[in-house]
């Protein structure tokens, strides 16, 4: 598969028993739907610490036109957003992979980030937080050095696919307008 933004070849790379590709040019990332199964598979009872109200709200995504076209399958992306956070996400309604670029990562951790600071949690969450917004919009940037990167991918499987299964539909409705190029 090529990188959906640079067309370089994309790297598989394993974190923490879970595949991805990567582009190691402009390190987005894409996840197959199987792989985001696997890490809901793999979720450890007590490894829930991220599951706050994030994307909790159907109403509040909101679904357009993607700039990009699947690695997979070649069909436009959509881009999924959603409100008052900078979190958008590349989605393929057809084959439910899932792009996110360099930044996104860290966008959805500073999102849980500002979550936190109104609520009160126990002290090992605020430092999982932070250790991730460290790696993440540090010089390397690297994924796999956050232990905690299976829950986001646990936590974006909950939300798009098992509770709010009508935003499929939404996207999918948005894909089949977008002319193929
Ligand atoms: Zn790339
Ligand atoms: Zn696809």
């Amino acid at each position: 598969m090529n990188c959906p933004r640079c067309n370089q070849d994309l790297h598989v790379s394993a974190v923490d028993g879970i595949e991805i590709d990567v582009c190691l040019a402009c390190k987005g990332v894409w996840f197959d739907n199987d792989e985001l199964r696997q890490a809901k598979d793999l979720s450890e009872p007590d490894a829930n610490w991220m599951d706050f109200d994030i994307w909790k709200h159907e109403d509040n995504f909101h679904v357009s036109a993607g700039k990009i076209k699947c690695p997979r399958c070649r069909k436009p992306l959509c881009a999924l957003s959603y409100d008052e956070t900078a979190i958008e996400v590349d989605v393929c309604p057809s084959c439910r992979g899932v792009w996110l670029d360099d930044a996104e990562l860290a966008h959805i951790v500073e999102a849980l980030n500002s979550q936190i600071n109104s609520k009160t949690f126990p002290e090992y969450i605020p430092a999982a937080i932070k250790e991730a917004l460290e790696i993440l919009t540090g010089s390397e940037s690297l994924v796999s050095e956050w232990k905690d990167f299976r829950q986001v991918l646990r936590l974006m499987n909950q939300r798009l696919y098992v509770e709010h299964p009508k935003l499929y539909q939404t996207m999918d409705d948005v894909q089949r307008v977008i002319p193929s190029r």
